[in-house]
């Protein structure tokens, strides 16, 4: 191990927020051990504002939580325990160990996969049993020094993610972990160390055991924090792509204009992000499923159903399949049917409704999905004209109308009565 003192690695005591270092002097003034840990200490070694601060101590989560007023264990697969300071939440991990008499702790599915993991270790086996090398330095607040058990200096320094151990066993365990190698490559702007690489092409099936729901989850981490133009390049580049979404990633790669189109998508979201602007997930993936819709409402017209009404079947469609893979919840599948029900009206140019239109709540969205396809050369430059036009005539007008039906909370079915009477 490694200790790093802090005229070397610089990190000002400044950033290190004070909630983290109350939480980590709480537990050592009762015996623990207590370090801030993870994501928080790789950013301030690189100079960046960590967004939140993570805990690892040898307290047990009943421990941690006697001890805070106002934390909650969570989790299940993982327990962690989320200490409340003021406005700020302390993600506080026990040390994770290897543990012998474990089979209660621990359980593993016939192929490695982790199905729980609260198997408590020293600060020795927590390191090793983290992700990264970047991810398992641990900071001490009072010493200011930063203890690296794996090579995190040496890997920041060179810019290099590496996954700790065996890659093709840890990707076993938690096939996860090949997504966040990729989500931590492209937001560091890092290189894959090879065997970490060469390990996902062997392991990418895996990712097909994760429940949708989950696989969701790391979407938005890695779609939606100001990275996803590269995460999506990085996930085609090494297969990984097809297993989140099996569908576009089919056209992505065999389509050029598809591509283009979505790898804007990405680019925007990706600027509004830096902008400070709002995004939502449905515009995006909105973007990405398209030229999927396209594809099947063409089959659908060729079958003798009219645009719109096949635009609307085939968004049906796409999205029973994409949930399969990735669990997309309704509140973002349904503004993406609606954007997409919106493009063949929208081509149709017609001035009977064009108020109602502008005036709805997803015309910006659907305007912005309309300009990809313009840009991707779909041939829809007389729509945008036209569209163009008439959101100048009538500027006050757009997204003015209330929410649709669809958006309010879903109505309940009235309650049946147990004895008719
Ligand atoms: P971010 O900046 O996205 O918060 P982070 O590195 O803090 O990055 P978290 O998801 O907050 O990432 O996880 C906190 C720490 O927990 C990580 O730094 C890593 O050490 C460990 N960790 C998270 N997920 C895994 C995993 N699947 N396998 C092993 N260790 C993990
Ligand atoms: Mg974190």
């Amino acid at each position: 191990m490694k200790v790093i003192p802090a005229e070397q690695h610089q990190i000002p005591e400044s950033r290190v927020h004070n909630a983290a270092v109350s939480v980590v002097r709480r537990l050592k003034e009762d015996g623990f051990q207590a370090f801030v840990v993870g994501g928080a200490i790789r950013d301030l070694m690189l100079g960046g504002h960590p967004k939140d601060f993570d805990v690892a101590t040898d307290a047990t989560p009943e421990q941690i939580r006697e001890r805070f007023r106002g934390a909650r264990i969570i989790g299940r697969r993982f327990q962690i325990v989320h200490v409340r300071m003021g406005r700020e939440i302390i993600e506080v991990t026990t040390f994770r160990g290897h543990g012998e008499d474990a089979s209660a702790k621990r359980r593993e599915s016939d192929k490695g996969l982790l199905l729980r993991d609260n198997v408590y270790g020293t600060l020795d086996e927590d390191a090793a049993r983290r992700d990264l090398t970047v991810n398992a330095m641990y900071y001490d607040p009072d010493s200011r020094q930063v203890y690296d058990h794996m090579t995190g200096v040496e890997d920041i320094r060179n810019r290099l993610v590496r996954i700790i151990g065996d890659p093709q066993q840890r990707y076993r365990e938690d096939p996860v972990r090949m997504l966040r190698v990729i989500r931590f490559s492209a937001k560091l702007q890092f290189d894959i160390e090879t065997e970490t690489e060469h390990a996902i092409q062997v392991c990418s099936p895996l990712l097909s055991e994760i429940p949708a729901a989950r696989l969701f989850d790391e979407f938005l981490k890695l779609f939606m924090a100001g990275y996803a133009r590269p995460t999506l390049q990085l996930l085609d580049h090494h297969g990984l792509l097809q297993h989140l979404f099996p569908e576009p990633a089919h056209h992505f790669q065999r389509n050029e204009a598809a591509r283009q189109m979505v790898l804007e998508a990405t680019a925007n979201t990706d600027q509004r992000v830096r902008e400070g602007k709002p995004v939502t997930p449905a515009f995006l993936l909105a973007a990405l499923h398209w030229p999927v819709v396209q594809h099947v409402a063409a089959q659908l017209e060729h079958a003798g159903e009219p645009p719109i009404q096949a635009v609307h079947s085939a968004g049906q469609q796409v999205i029973a399949e994409a949930c399969l893979h990735t669990a997309i919840p309704k509140r973002f599948s349904i503004p993406m049917r609606e954007i997409w029900d919106f493009q063949p009206r929208l081509e149709q140019c017609k001035s009977r409704r064009v108020k109602d239109l502008v005036a709805s709540r997803r015309f910006r969205a659907a305007w912005d999905l309309l300009l990809l396809r313009q840009s991707a050369g779909e041939g829809v430059d007389q729509a945008v004209l036209f569209w163009g036009e008439q959101q100048e005539k009538f500027s006050d007008l757009v997204g003015s109308a209330p929410a649709q039906d669809s958006e309010k909370r879903p109505r309940r079915r009235p309650r049946r009565r147990r004895n008719p009477s």
